[in-house]
Order: C-alpha cells, then sequence, then structure tokens
C-alpha cells in the first residue's frame, strides 16, 4: 500500500463529514473546510430517511449502494454515540408507502415481489392491516411495506461525524474555497477566501455548489434542487412512522412530525414559497387527514445536489491525481453518506474502488 496521504475535504454537510470521518479513521491527516454560515446546504433541512428499498426495482444501478448505505447505519449508530456523545437518532422504524389508487397497486405488489425474490424483506399490506398498525392514517387500498428502512437525524449525524473526525485528529476549518490550485498536472490544494491550503489530495464534497468551484479539470453535472419541508405536531399516542403517498411523506422525529419536501428548480434560492408549502399541505393532508386543519409549526428549504442521471458523482478524476468527488447524492445523500466516506477513504488510501464506484464515475457526463 501506498503511504496514506494528507486530504483536504471541501465541504462539511453530511457527505463530506463522513469522508473526513472515515479518512480519520484511515490515519490520514485531514482537514476539513466549510463554509460559515447557513446558505441552504441540504443536511441542514434534510428529513434524513433511510429509504434504500422504497424505490427500488429492477435495474436499479444504486440499489446495492444504498443497501451498503443503510447497513452502515445500523452497524455505526451506536457506535458513533459511545465515541461522540451524540444520538444520530437512529430510527430503524420500517416505511410504508401508501397506495390509494386501484392503477397504482399492481406495480407496488409487482415490486414487492421483485424485492423478495432480491432476499429483501418487503411486504403489502392490505388496507385493513395499514387502519390496524397506523390509524390515524387517511383510508387507502393498502401499502408497500419495507420493514428494514428508517431514519437518522441528519443535524445530529453531521455533528457526530464531524466530532468523531476531530477526536481522530481531523482539523474542521470555516473558511469558503473558491477553486483548486494546480498546474494542470499536479494539485497542490484549494484556495480559500481567508487562505490557500496545500495538500496532494483533495475530496470536493460542497454539495449543490460543488460545480461552482474554479479551475475543476473538468465541468461537475450537479445542479441544486429545491426541497421545502414543514413540521406539525406528532398525533398524541401514535408509534414513531414513516410514511409515504401521494408524492409525499411523514415521518415522526421528536414531538414534531416532519412533511416534506417540493422537489423545485429554483436555482440557488432556498426560500420557502407560500405556494410550495400550501401544496405540501394539501398531499400530506389526503395521507393524513387531521393534517388539513392544523396550522405548520415551521417550515423550512434545502438545496439538494442532483445530477443528470439521479446517481452520485464518486470516484477519482482521471486527468488530476489526488483529486476525488463525493458529490451529487441527490435525495438519497445521508442514507448514502456513511458509506460514501468509507469509499472514499478506502480509494484515497490506495485500495481498488474502481468497480464499486464504476456507475458513479465522474467521467460520465463530461469528456471534454
Ligand atoms: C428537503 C430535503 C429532504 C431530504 N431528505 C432526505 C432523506 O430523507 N434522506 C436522504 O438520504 N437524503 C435526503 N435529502 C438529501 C440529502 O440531504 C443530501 O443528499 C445530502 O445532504 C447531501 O450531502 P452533501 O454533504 O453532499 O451536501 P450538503 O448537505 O448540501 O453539504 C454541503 C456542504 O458544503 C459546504 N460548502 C458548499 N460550498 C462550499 C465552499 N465553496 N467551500 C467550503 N464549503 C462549502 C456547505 O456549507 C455544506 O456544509 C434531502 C434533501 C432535502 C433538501
Amino acid at each position: 500500500m501506498p503511504p496514506i496521504p494528507d486530504v483536504l475535504v471541501i465541504g462539511g454537510g453530511a457527505v463530506g463529514a463522513s469522508c473526513a470521518r472515515a479518512l480519520a479513521v484511515a490515519g490520514a491527516a485531514v482537514t476539513l473546510i466549510d463554509r460559515p454560515g447557513a446558505a441552504g446546504e441540504a443536511w441542514r433541512a434534510s428529513a434524513g430517511m433511510l429509504a434504500a428499498q422504497i424505490d427500488a426495482g429492477p435495474d436499479d444501478p444504486v440499489l446495492e449502494l444504498a443497501l451498503a448505505g443503510r447497513e452502515f447505519f445500523a452497524g455505526h449508530a451506536s457506535e458513533l454515540g459511545r465515541t461522540t456523545g451524540i444520538d444520530i437518532g437512529f430510527m430503524p422504524s420500517g416505511i410504508l408507502q401508501v397506495v390509494r389508487r386501484e392503477a397504482d397497486v399492481a406495480a407496488i405488489k409487482e415490486r414487492v415481489a421483485w424485492q423478495r425474490q432480491q432476499a429483501l424483506r418487503a411486504n403489502w399490506l392490505d388496507g385493513d392491516d395499514v387502519f390496524d398498525g397506523w390509524p390515524w392514517l387517511g383510508p387507502c387500498l393498502g401499502a408497500f411495506w419495507s420493514p428494514e428502512d428508517g431514519a437518522v437525524d441528519p443535524e445530529n449525524l453531521v455533528a457526530a461525524f464531524l466530532s468523531d473526525a476531530t477526536r481522530l485528529g481531523a482539523r474542521v476549518v470555516a473558511d469558503t474555497i473558491v477553486g483548486l490550485d494546480h498546474d494542470g498536472k499536479q494539485l497542490r490544494g484549494v484556495i480559500g477566501e481567508r487562505q490557500r491550503y496545500t495538500a496532494g489530495t483533495v475530496v470536493i464534497a460542497a454539495g449543490a455548489w460543488s460545480g461552482r468551484l474554479q479551475s475543476l479539470p473538468r465541468p461537475l453535472s450537479v445542479e441544486p434542487v429545491r426541497g421545502q419541508m414543514m413540521a406539525f405536531p406528532w398525533p398524541a399516542g401514535a408509534r414513531p412512522a414513516i410514511v409515504y403517498g401521494e408524492g409525499c411523506y411523514l415521518l415522526q422525529r421528536g414531538a414534531e412530525m416532519l412533511v416534506g419536501a417540493t422537489v423545485e428548480h429554483a436555482g440557488f434560492d432556498a426560500s420557502v414559497t407560500a405556494t410550495g408549502l400550501a401544496d405540501l399541505h394539501d398531499r400530506a393532508s389526503v395521507v393524513y387527514p387531521a393534517l388539513a386543519a392544523m396550522q405548520p409549526l415551521r417550515a423550512w428549504a434545502g438545496l439538494r445536489p442532483v445530477t443528470p442521471d439521479g446517481l452520485p458523482i464518486v470516484g477519482a478524476e482521471p486527468r488530476l491525481p489526488g483529486l476525488w468527488y463525493a458529490t451529487g447524492h441527490g435525495r438519497n445523500g445521508i442514507l448514502l453518506s456513511g458509506i460514501t466516506g468509507e469509499l472514499i477513504a478506502r480509494g484515497v488510501c490506495g485500495a481498488s474502488v474502481t468497480e464499486e464506484l464504476d456507475p458513479f464515475r465522474p467521467t460520465r457526463f463530461w469528456d471534454w
């Protein structure tokens, strides 16, 4: 194995913080640089669901990674709690997707069948079963039930990754990185608004802002997709749950019900809008009718880093040795954060990860 390099990680969201932690676990000298202030970062807005199976069907290139991503939390939630004292809110409650239209039943049952053929736990629940388990929901024909999916609390997760990384020697710096520092052949580090940072290995994990860095060796196909969210009180006495339906989802976090999320191309504008929230409220009220009469406790929005094919960009840049990408995780960046950090750490430390990362290779959009 080659010597473990010094590494700069750009971005301290879910993915950057996880990369920093995994690299520090591997023994690298890590500096994580995160922009100060808040400007719509996805991790601050995220619902934090570990929805590995919710859309999974044949030819899903992300399923294997998603299952490994979910497995990461089952294995690391209590360990992170022990080493950092931070509870990441791991909630393996299962995810229910209610079906209200006869036309959708066959497709959902097919999904259940296919997933079971892959040895995944999934089930079709009839309307009566749904009523027995989740009596507060509106009427439905049945539901897709994936008992091993769940959620974590994304803000606590990022805090725990960062805390564990610093415990292992990583340095966390507040600065906004403007661009890469290289001569076309050799990577020297990055240039921040406050200072230059020197290292031969750089991991770009700046979420929706990744493509805005200057002097990238090729354009990065990552664009911001806004998600608006709102919170209501969690129904008294109802057990923790995560429910999808009507193009939205509801989940328990503490005393609140989080309701999300819009999917909007609004540039880098991370504000909430009256129309976006009204649409979300209407949809969620079909799933949980009592919501119609309730006022939200609060609302917020964040920017998902999304690629044209919906898959993340994870891997080494062939044109500039030492440069790695860990970005474009779209709506699954919390689910995929832990496993992305592990793969990046293995790759940076010299192991071959080419096969695992092939569907996510950075060269798939731009070869000029
Ligand atoms: C409303 C909403 C709901 C979501 N729900 C889920 C969900 O249920 N499950 C799930 O898995 N995913 C969910 N996601 C997606 C998930 O939150 C993202 O995929 C994930 O947070 C991406 O992580 P990231 O670290 O790449 O980007 P971010 O979380 O956006 O973090 C990027 C970081 O980089 C920093 N940065 C940016 N530019 C610079 C710079 N120039 N210099 C230094 N630092 C910089 C930012 O300050 C930020 O801290 C949701 C997203 C949204 C918006």
